[in-house]
């Protein structure tokens, strides 16, 4: 089995040890909790969302507030200790946790403040996306977050954030005003376009290489409170003719209509019919963000591309659309190795590798997402923000997923044989947020961020020179 633990201690950099006067000494200045090796919650505490993941911190300093995350840097520098930070601990390489090293955990920041006048919220770094929709939501109003409400909106911000209003106002970092940020000195720092516009340009989309971000302010949009959804299946025998209908569909979709197009097999979840458990089938799902009859009419099409084997499509809460996905994605229990690229186009050739491999796939629980971007996403420079790839129409992701853990290496290997296959079709990108293990290493970061890596490069320099903050898709200070 590949029990995934940090690179650093496979190579047996074993961090000095600790006096337990010092570690007492940081349990009492901290307003949050300390948690050690033998506590009650320390079990419970190392895990993360990705059930292969098996770490072991030597402490888990579970901050309130700024000036906690400012100690546990402090802490950490003084006794030389690697450093994992967790938002919603969502992240499929599993950097929330590591072994040995301290892991500065925001799960109990997350705290969510509307502005329902100035159409703004504020959101501490360790509340989650469901969380932010819950709270904007009765203002009829709504953030760009994500597609499955557990994921935390820290890391989903920073490594560029892909919603379903992402076509109507672009990436989550789009419309990200001002965020706080504690850097590898202990500085609490505002970035913002008008303070630190340099670190509040490497935030936006250079993941966690800049500091730790502890609060996020974001502009809202009036969307809901309810939005027309289409989530319909068809059989796996139509993969062909739907693939190119929603292509087609997406070519002259207006920038309300996000949508993905599916290739999966229906798991036995009480959410679908049990006649459908186990099918084979190609879905699209969709939200337009207008008003509801103009969805229905404009999403149509999508409804009636074959004949569906189910059609859960129809007006419905925002907030429902935006937890549709949560019962296929359980924490802990499942495996989970994810790995994406950019696409030009979804042209016959790409179609049938892409069919031949997922027909091959050694795991049942393949998840095959490709995501329509451009609209609002291309229409931001690339030089504007740290993400790249803006002018890419999609985003094709290749979710593995199994339950047991002899099947890591086969399903593992496998998700990189199609990856690095499906290379030639690919515009040579990846998405931050979906990128694996990390194991590229360099490679990855330079293909995730283009022509910006050397800006990001310089800026780690200036804010994390001793490459304090690495244990994510990391940005080595340059020199
Ligand atoms: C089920 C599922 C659904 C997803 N859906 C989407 C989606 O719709 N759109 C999308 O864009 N992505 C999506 N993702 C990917 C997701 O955005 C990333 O996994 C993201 O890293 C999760 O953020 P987190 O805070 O939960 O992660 P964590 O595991 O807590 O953190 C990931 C990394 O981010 C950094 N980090 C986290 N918090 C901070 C902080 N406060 N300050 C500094 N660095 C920090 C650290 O480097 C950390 O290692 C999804 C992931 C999953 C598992």
């Amino acid at each position: 089995m590949l029990a995934q633990s940090s690179p650093a201690l496979q190579a047996g950099a074993i961090s000095n040890p600790i006096d337990q006067q010092s570690i007492m000494r940081f349990q009492h200045q901290l307003h949050g909790d300390l948690i050690q090796p033998g506590d009650a919650t320390y079990e419970q505490a190392r895990r993360v969302w990705n059930g292969m993941i098996d770490r072991r911190p030597r402490l888990i300093a579970r901050c309130r507030g700024v000036g906690d995350v400012a100690l546990a840097i402090a802490f950490a520098n003084q006794h030389g200790l690697r450093v994992a930070v967790r938002g919603g601990g969502h992240n499929v390489a599993g950097n929330a946790v590591c072994d040995d090293g301290l892991v500065i955990d925001l799960s109990l920041m997350q705290d969510v403040q509307v502005d329902p006048v100035a159409r703004t919220v504020r959101v501490e770094a360790g509340a989650t996306i469901g969380m932010v929709d819950r709270a904007t939501q009765p203002y009829g109003l709504a953030a760009p977050t994500g597609n499955v409400s557990e994921t935390g909106i820290a890391g989903l911000t920073l490594g560029g954030g892909l919603s379903w209003l992402r076509r109507k106002v672009g990436m989550n970092i789009d419309s990200l005003l001002s965020a706080e940020v504690v850097t590898a000195d202990g500085r609490s720092l505002t970035a913002s376009a008008t303070e630190n516009a340099d670190l509040f340009w490497a935030i936006r989309g250079g993941g966690g290489n800049f500091g730790v971000v502890t609060e996020f302010t974001f502009r809202l949009y009036p969307i809901g409170p309810e939005v027309m959804f289409v989530a319909v299946m068809y059989p796996y025998a139509q993969v062909r003719q739907v693939l190119q209908s929603w292509r087609a569909f997406t070519a002259a979709a207006p920038e309300e209509v996000s949508s993905d197009a599916l290739i999966w097999r229906i798991p036995p979840a009480p959410l679908f019919p049990a006649h459908t458990h186990g099918e084979a089938v190609v879905g699209v799902a969709a939200m337009y963000t207008g008003p509801v009859d103009e969805g229905m009419r404009v999403l149509q099409p999508l409804r009636t591309m074959g004949a569906p084997l189910i059609d859960m499509s129809g007006p419905m809460p925002y907030l429902a659309a935006q937890s549709a996905f949560d019962p296929l994605f359980p924490a802990h229990q499942q495996r989970y190795y994810w790995k994406s690229l950019y696409l030009d186009n979804l042209d016959r050739q790409l179609i049938d590798t892409l069919l031949n491999w997922a027909e091959a796939s050694p795991s049942p629980q393949l998840f095959i997402p490709i995501r329509h971007l451009g609209g609002a996403i291309s229409r931001v420079a690339e030089e504007a923000t740290a993400v790249s790839n803006r002018l890419a129409p999609y985003l094709l992701s290749i979710d593995m997923t199994w339950v047991d853990p002899a099947d890591d290496a086969r399903n593992v290997e496998w998700t990189q044989a199609c990856w690095r296959d499906l290379q030639r079709f690919s515009t040579g990108g990846v998405y931050l947020n979906f990128a694996g293990m990390g194991e590229e290493g360099k490679k990855l970061a330079e293909s995730a961020h283009g022509a910006n890596y050397r800006r990001l490069a310089t800026l780690k320099n200036k804010y994390d020179p001793t490459n304090f903050f690495r244990l994510n898709q990391n940005i080595k200070p340059q020199g």
